[in-house]
């Protein structure tokens, strides 16, 4: 470990002569200020921290820049050293980073999973800046997962499961295999201690044995290798403890099933030395082909390249070999940062194909922004589950586990994917909703009549087919809703001619469309088609200002209302609408919502995602959003499963008493000799309230179960 200034120097020197001391001295210096009094958990100084991030920067060889950030990344967020300090001392640039790595820092909510789409959040967006604040970003992270030591046992399950969930799963997205075994590693030790201590003593129980295989393979591929007269290193290692851990809960299986515990990997220049080495090696033992996997060819999505294939000794000890070029391996050990060095001196990547998947994240975020959903969505999109299937050309297509034949025709092409009919697996005939499985060969039949419906969302899982999908029936919808408004507006027309013989040419018509102050003739139809715009007087008068336009029956129009409820909630941009709050999911202050127009009762306010407004046409829908104005109390009602016992009720109203709410209503059923339900009613100011209560009901003794209800029954 770097415990001073000089060997961080010298780590730089070694890769770097001609690096910028001075910068690194002064970014050293103010560091070391800013940090002085302060010490980690560990009691250490501080600036050890700052130092090892510089450190582990270092030994991806990265540039100046990214070093002197690494020195500085806590500085804003933990000294009284500003944004403009830092931009005043080491320009614009490095305090870009420092800024970048500070934001994603600061999270706003204490909810566990909240807090991890945040994080998320926050990381994808910044991948589209300047990558080098993820790289930090990564450092900083494993540096603080290699001391999680003395904290205590909570706080150090929440980081590593938020390192295995989140930074492990970008880390390996951007092909940094080194540190993201390290993350896993190091988070799998601490969350789930029991299971890491009994593989390892497993593993421990066999390692002389193991040691006595690797070391004969060894030898034999050695002699392979000088038989062929192939320059190539070979090294071994046995599975790390967490991907043991992984396939024995995915397979259900022992250790001595495991295929590829035992691991060599045969290092060497050239591509054509890779086939000649695994011909070799498939000559010389038999190999499982089901295990066989040419990542030269078809890289993972990670850019990953190399040849794996598993053997069987005849004493039946089987092994898995890796092999590929010095070049591929050093980009499965850097990934992104491989091709990132200090001699390149841009922090912008557009052209990587490793961040497309970012970038169709952020794509699939801005049209879908409840941030749970993105959450899941994302995570499941980050899992390193993925499939290889083929084209009837031979051609690979790599999909995530769980795909169907509506991503694989995405993959192929969106055309393909708008108008996939059916599809044939292996040569037989399947529902377009199969699950595929790896070595499957499809063929999608298309039909220029065939078009995405909303079923499909519920079959695919690629983030990419997703998108498409969505897209393609929003603009569909958009399609109905200008025809809607050409059918409007032709009536207009048509009566205008019968009542006035006015006749205007088509490009009169158009020009004074265009006056209207529209991007273009679709989105003037549209607006008609939602009512956004609707026909009124002053329309009328705009469009044919040659006439008197006629004074039309009120419309009702949505009333503006006074008190501090009304002023709570905006609608489309406007305050102070009727509107009442939807009885069946009580939208509260702070949480996501949507208006809803319906005939019987005007606008009414759901949360989104309520069930009840599923099925409601989209231009019926109507953004909504919580505004700053208006203390106002939201009545919610909850169910309690509690233990009857004397107080129980007590330490229930205890709860919201102490939180400040008045409760409405509370009702008391025995549901057997030892459980009652408890039905309360009570008002809240917002969300951050309401968890605060829950949190508190969960903790209270005796409660079994609490569970938001409608707030009227049905
Ligand atoms: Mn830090």
């Amino acid at each position: 470990m770097i415990k001073r200034f000089y060997e961080l120097q010298e780590k730089i020197l070694a890769y770097y002569p001609e690096a910028n001391l001075e910068l690194l001295k002064k970014a050293y210096t103010i560091a070391a200020d800013a940090h002085q009094s302060q010490l980690r958990a560990s009691k250490e100084p501080y600036m050890v921290h700052p130092l090892s991030v510089a450190s582990i920067l270092a030994d991806l060889r990265l540039d100046e820049i990214s070093i002197a950030a690494g020195l500085l990344h806590d500085v804003i967020e933990d000294s009284p050293y500003s944004r403009e300090d830092i931009e005043k001392r080491f320009g614009k640039e490095i305090a870009d980073i420092v800024w970048g790595v500070t934001k994603i820092s600061k999270i706003s909510t204490m909810d566990v999973e909240d807090a991890q789409a945040e994080t998320l959040k926050k990381m994808i967006v910044a991948m589209t800046g300047d990558i080098r604040v993820i790289l930090i970003k990564l450092a900083d992270r494993l540096h603080n997962i290699r001391t999680l030591g003395p904290f205590r046992e909570e706080k150090r399950k929440k980081i590593a499961r938020e390192t295995l969930e989140i930074y492990a799963p970008i880390a390996y997205r951007l092909g940094m295999g080194k540190i993201k075994d390290e993350l896993e590693d190091q988070s799998f030790m601490h969350l789930y201690p029991d299971d890491f201590q009994r593989i390892k003593a497993e593993v421990n129980d066999r390692y002389d044995w193991a040691i006595v295989q690797l070391e004969a393979l060894k030898t034999e591929v050695g002699k392979i290798l000088s038989e062929y007269r192939i320059q190539a290193d070979t090294e071994y290692r046995i599975k790390r403890p967490i991907s043991i851990y992984r396939k024995l809960q995915r397979q259900n299986i022992g250790l001595d099933r495991v295929y590829d515990l035992l691991a060599m990997r045969v290092i060497t220049d050239t591509v054509a030395n890779c086939y000649a080495i695994m011909g070799a090696i498939h000559q010389r033992w038999p190999h499982i082909p089901a295990r066989w996997r040419d990542f030269i060819t078809t890289p993972k999505s990670n850019q990953y390249r190399s040849i794996h294939t598993t053997i069987i000794t005849p004493e039946g000890v089987k092994f898995e070999i890796q092999i590929r070029t010095f070049e591929m391996h050093q980009v499965s050990e850097e990934g992104i940062a491989a091709h990132w060095k200090y001699k390149e001196g841009v922090g912008f990547l557009d052209h990587d194909t490793r961040l497309e998947w970012f970038r169709d994240m952020i794509e699939h975020h801005r049209s879908n922004p409840d941030p749970k959903e993105f959450l899941t969505s994302v995570k499941k999109d980050l899992t390193p589950n993925e499939i290889y299937v083929f084209t009837p050309k031979g051609k690979v297509v790599n999909l995530k586990g769980g795909a169907t034949p509506i991503d694989f025709a995405y993959a192929i092409h969106s055309e393909v994917g708008d108008h996939c009919k059916s599809a044939v697996v292996n040569e037989k005939m399947v529902p377009l909703r199969t699950v595929l499985n790896s070595g499957d060969v499809i063929e999608i039949v298309t039909a220029k009549n065939c078009r995405p419906s909303s079923d499909w969302l519920k079959y695919v899982t690629t983030i990419r087919a997703k998108r498409r999908i969505a897209a393609y029936l929003q603009k569909t919808e958009n399609v109905r809703l200008a025809e809607r408004g050409k059918r409007l507006m032709a009536r207009v027309v048509r009566e205008y001619h019968k009542k006035h013989k006015l006749t205007l040419g088509e490009g009169e018509m158009e020009r004074r469309i265009s006056s209207l102050h529209y991007p273009d003739a679709d989105s003037f139809f549209r607006d008609l088609g939602t009512g956004k715009r609707p026909i009124d007087r002053p329309f009328l008068q705009a469009l044919f200002p040659e006439i008197q336009a006629p004074q039309l029956p009120r419309i009702p129009r949505p009333t503006r209302r006074l008190d501090p409820l009304h002023r709570a909630i905006v609608v489309e941009g406007i305050q102070d609408l009727e509107f009442s709050l939807a009885k069946c999911c009580a939208p509260i202050k702070g949480e996501p919502i949507v208006g809803c127009i319906t005939a019987s009762r005007g606008l009414v306010i759901h949360r989104k995602g309520c069930p009840s407004i599923a099925s409601v046409m989209a231009s019926r829908l109507k953004d909504a959003s919580w505004s700053d104005a208006g203390d106002v109390a939201f009545q919610v009602r909850y169910e309690l499963i509690v233990i009857d016992r004397p107080g129980a009720l007590t330490a229930i109203t205890a709860v919201t008493a102490a939180s400040d709410s008045n409760i409405k209503q509370i009702e008391q059923e025995q549901i057997n000799q030892n459980t009652a339900r408890v039905v309360l009613t009570f008002e809240v100011r917002d969300q951050a309230q309401l968890r605060e209560i829950e949190a508190h009901f969960r903790s209270t003794t005796g409660v079994q179960q609490i569970n938001r209800r409608r707030l009227a029954p049905r």
